[in-house]
Order: C-alpha cells, then sequence, then structure tokens
C-alpha cells in the first residue's frame, strides 16, 4: 500500500505531538538546506518539514527545488518558529518526481492571472488557484446540498440538443458531417438527414425546456451542467462554456421564484463562510492588494469577506423594471450624460453599466429587477396583466452584474403558442414542449444561475477566466 498518508490539513488540526506520520506533496520553497514548505492542495497552509543538519545526503538535498514531489515520514513536534503549530521533523525522504529548477516555468513571486492564464496546467500549484478551486468545490457541493435537503431531484439534462432554448441563435454546431462535402439539398442547403442525429444538433445553451418537462411530473428539480454559447464576446464575465445551475418547480409564481433564488444565493454563500474561512480569508487579503492599484473611486467599499457577510445579512432589493428605468432616467449620472448608453425609456435592454449604477452606486447590494418589457425576453415567460411586460426576474450582484436570470414560465397553451407565432418560434419543433400545457398544465417557474459568475462573486476574481479550470473564450481552446 502506497497511500499511507496524512492530508496536511488534517495534520495542522490535531493537537498533540510525538506521533508518527507520512505526508506527501509539492515543495513550495526549500531553505537554508533545512527547512521545506510543503503543500499537498488540502490547505493554503504549507507544512513546515525540518530536515536535521547532516541528516541527509547533499544528492538528496540538491533534488528538493520548487515543485518536486516528495514524501516525508517523521515526527510531529512543535514548531519553534513564528507562523506555524506543528512540524515534522523528519526521518526518512523520498524524491517522487524531480522538477528542473531551470525549466519549471513558476517562480516563487507574484505572477500575472495572463501569465497563469499560459500556464494554466500548472496554475493549480499557486495559492491564489487553491484557494478558488477549494471554494469552487464547496460552492458546488452546497448547491447539491441545498436542493436536497429542499428535495429537488438533480436532473441531467442533455448536452446534444436539437433546440435552441432562448431563441438566440448563438450555437455550437454539433455534426458528423465532412466539412468540405456535406450532401446539399436541391436549394444549397445543407441535408442534415445525412448527419449522425438525422437532423440539425448543437450543443446545449440551456437546460431550462427539458427541466420544465420533469418539474411538471417531477414537482422540483434543478440541473447543474455544462452550457455552451458561441457569443463573441470577449468579456471577463463570458465563457464559451460555463456551469448553469438551473432549478425548475411547479405551482410558483415569480415571487416564490424570487425567495427561492435570493434564498439559494444566501445559503451557499453561507455554506463556505462556515466551510472555507482560511481560503477566503486568502482571497481578501488578494483582492485588497489588487484593489490598491486601482484609482480610489473603482475600488470596493467591503472587503471580500464583509460582502459576503452582508449579502448573506440583508434583504435583496427588489424593484420592477419599470422603477428601474425611472431611477436611472432620474439619476445624476445619466442626466450629466456618464452612460455609454443613454437612459431612452421604457422598452430598452438594461447594459451592464445600468445594472452595475444601481446594484454598486444606488442600491448597494444585490437588487432583483422584475416584469420586463416582453419584447426584451423570451418567449416562454409568462405574459402580465398589462400586455406589455413578463414575469421575468433577474438578479442583479455587485461587480459582477447579472448572476440570474428567471422567470415564471407561461402555463396558458394558447397565449404562449400566439407569443411563440409573433417571435417566429417554431410550434412543431416544440410539440413536446407544448404538450406540458395541454396535459394537466400549472403555474411553474425557475431561473438560471452561472456558476461561474457566482465563484466570481464569492472570490473576487476579476476575470471569469479565472474561476473555471480550463476557460474556453474565442480563439482560446489550449488545455
Ligand atoms: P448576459 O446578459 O450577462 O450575457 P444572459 O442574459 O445571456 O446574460 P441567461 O441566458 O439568462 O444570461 O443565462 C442565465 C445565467 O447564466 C446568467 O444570469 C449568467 O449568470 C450566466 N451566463 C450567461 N451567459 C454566460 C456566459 N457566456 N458565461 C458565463 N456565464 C453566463
Ligand atoms: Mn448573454
Amino acid at each position: 500500500m502506497f497511500n499511507t498518508r496524512i492530508k496536511i490539513k488534517d495534520l495542522l488540526q490535531q493537537e498533540s505531538f510525538g506521533n508518527q506520520v507520512t505526508v506527501m506533496g509539492w515543495v513550495r520553497t526549500f531553505r537554508n538546506d533545512q527547512f521545506v514548505a510543503l503543500n499537498d492542495g488540502s490547505t493554503n497552509t504549507n507544512l513546515q518539514v525540518v530536515l536535521g543538519l547532516g541528516e541527509f545526503s547533499d544528492d538528496e538535498l540538491k533534488r528538493i527545488t520548487t515543485s518536486a514531489a516528495i514524501k516525508v515520514t517523521g515526527v510531529v513536534v512543535e514548531s519553534q518558529g513564528r507562523g506555524q503549530k506543528i512540524e515534522i521533523k523528519a526521518t526518512s525522504l523520498e524524491i517522487l518526481g524531480d522538477s528542473d529548477p531551470e525549466k519549471y516555468p513558476l517562480q516563487p513571486k507574484k505572477h500575472s492571472m495572463e501569465f497563469l492564464r499560459e500556464n494554466a496546467h500548472l496554475r493549480f500549484r499557486t495559492n491564489t488557484f487553491g484557494s478558488v478551486f477549494r471554494v469552487r468545490h464547496s460552492l458546488a457541493f452546497a448547491v447539491h446540498k441545498f436542493f436536497h435537503e429542499l428535495g429537488f431531484l438533480y436532473l441531467h439534462t442533455p448536452i446534444i440538443t436539437a433546440s435552441d432554448a432562448e431563441g438566440a441563435g448563438e450555437l455550437f454546431k454539433v455534426t458528423t458531417l465532412p466539412l468540405n462535402n456535406a450532401t446539399q439539398n436541391s436549394d444549397g442547403s445543407i441535408n442534415f438527414k445525412e448527419d449522425f442525429f438525422g437532423r440539425a444538433t448543437n450543443l446545449t445553451v440551456s437546460g431550462q425546456l427539458e427541466g420544465e418537462l420533469a418539474a411538471t411530473a417531477l414537482g422540483e428539480i434543478y440541473t447543474f451542467g455544462p452550457t455552451f454559447r458561441a457569443e463573441n464576446s470577449n468579456t471577463a464575465r463570458h465563457l464559451a462554456e460555463f456551469w448553469m445551475i438551473e432549478p425548475e418547480m411547479a405551482f410558483c409564481d415569480l415571487e416564490d421564484n424570487m425567495n427561492v433564488a435570493e434564498k439559494f444565493i444566501k445559503y451557499i454563500i453561507k455554506y463556505v463562510l462556515e466551510n472555507n474561512r482560511e481560503d477566503l480569508d486568502f482571497l481578501a487579503q488578494r483582492l485588497a492588494e489588487e484593489e490598491k492599484l486601482l484609482p480610489q473611486e473603482k475600488r470596493s467599499e467591503l472587503g471580500l469577506i464583509e460582502k459576503l457577510e452582508f449579502v448573506f445579512g440583508n434583504n435583496f432589493e427588489r424593484i420592477t423594471y419599470t422603477e428601474a428605468i425611472e431611477i436611472l432616467k432620474e439619476c445624476n449620472h445619466n442626466k450629466k450624460k456618464k452612460f455609454q448608453y443613454p437612459i431612452t425609456g421604457f422598452g430598452m435592454d438594461l447594459q451592464s453599466e445600468h445594472e452595475r449604477y444601481l446594484v454598486e452606486k444606488h442600491f448597494k447590494k444585490p437588487v432583483i429587477i422584475y416584469n420586463y418589457p416582453k419584447e426584451i425576453k423570451a418567449f416562454y415567460m409568462r405574459q402580465n396583466e398589462d400586455g406589455k411586460t413578463v414575469a421575468a426576474m433577474d438578479i442583479l450582484a455587485p461587480g459582477i452584474g447579472e448572476i440570474v436570470g428567471g422567470s415564471q414560465r407561461e402555463e396558458r397553451l394558447e397565449k404562449l403558442e400566439t407569443r411563440m407565432k409573433e417571435m417566429n418560434i417554431p410550434t412543431e419543433e416544440l410539440w413536446w414542449y407544448l404538450d406540458t400545457r395541454k396535459f394537466g398544465t400549472v403555474p411553474h417557474a425557475g431561473f438560471g444561475l452561472g456558476f461561474e459568475r457566482m465563484v466570481q462573486f464569492v472570490t473576487g476574481m476579476s476575470n471569469i477566466r479565472d474561476v473555471i479550470a480550463f476557460p474556453r473564450t474565442p480563439k482560446n481552446a489550449e488545455f
């Protein structure tokens, strides 16, 4: 048996001294031919391993370089140095894997995020990415815990679909047809009957429509899986491949939907505050240092931990789209023509500068905007009595902008079909979706939370590329 090790995180929590343990990990630093700072990924805190002078050969010592993998057996002793309670006094040392210091790309110094993205295969070995990925894991676990405790079923919706849920058309095609020699129809279009599925297919942009089928039988479901959008937006908040959580609930209206979404966000934030404090403290400090380089007005008023505690402890502001437009129209920022897109009035889509103004300057807390004009929202959203708006809601978070998009769904067959025709959504293709409205239709609602945007919010990382292991963005699919 090889795996006789104790994880450093567990070891550091022990109070007793004198027992013998084995640890394995990667060398972060090695000083004075004596002190190894060892990291095994279980925590950001390195374990100090002390090699007694003269007890190990020069040959061995030379191989203890940054990022070399080692196995150490030794005795747990009280640390003489400052900064740690315990350390290991090594009795045996084995080099598991050498790391040539001339060639290892990461130095024990600060690297830029851009440089680390180019070395995404190794960036897990930095403190920042260790913390980010431990927090990401905890958030994912908390997502499942939250829904499981409420009795939601985890539904796996397909990744390859023939439908475009949003009708937005930013799809990655899935095909096995030869790129240069696909058979064509008489009008010159590609004959997808020859294709693998006998029809045109794409990677999913959302599991919602399938989610509705399950929710209107199983009651409450959620999805948590990858979604794909071929949108050419090179921003710090968009990925071409991202993970989305989409709960769908039968017997639920827009207000119930907002309540669940708010409770959900608070729950997962509380979970990481309680379980990832060390990583969050590290990330908070990292963020504070990063923000020191910004001009005063761009810095956050609250530190990372205070921000999370604030979100957890306060109600989200809830305003209608119409109220949001009023506030924006009347604000000095608009009157001084400081928005790139001036506020024209009801009907315009809110740009991220508007969302950020509302959240960061006006309310200074997360905001839920609901009842949007039907023209700027998807076909399946429930039409309100006013004939102008639909029961949609977006949740906006400080520093991120939109984090959740959701709605009550149109459960009335006739209204849904009329709207689909107005918006040129093919009703024949979505016959299975319309069946839910024919057989025991019920009020139901749901939302989508972009997981990476949530991880960004919690970790304070400013670029979405730094909260997913291997980001997929325009012109970039390395690793
Ligand atoms: P945005 O206006 O920011 O592009 P959207 O209106 O396209 O968002 P939805 O279609 O409502 O977003 O998707 C639901 C959620 O998925 C969003 O609230 C956001 O958190 C997340 N999301 C959407 N597009 C992306 C993307 N390209 N990368 C990462 N997350 C995304
Ligand atoms: Mn979008």
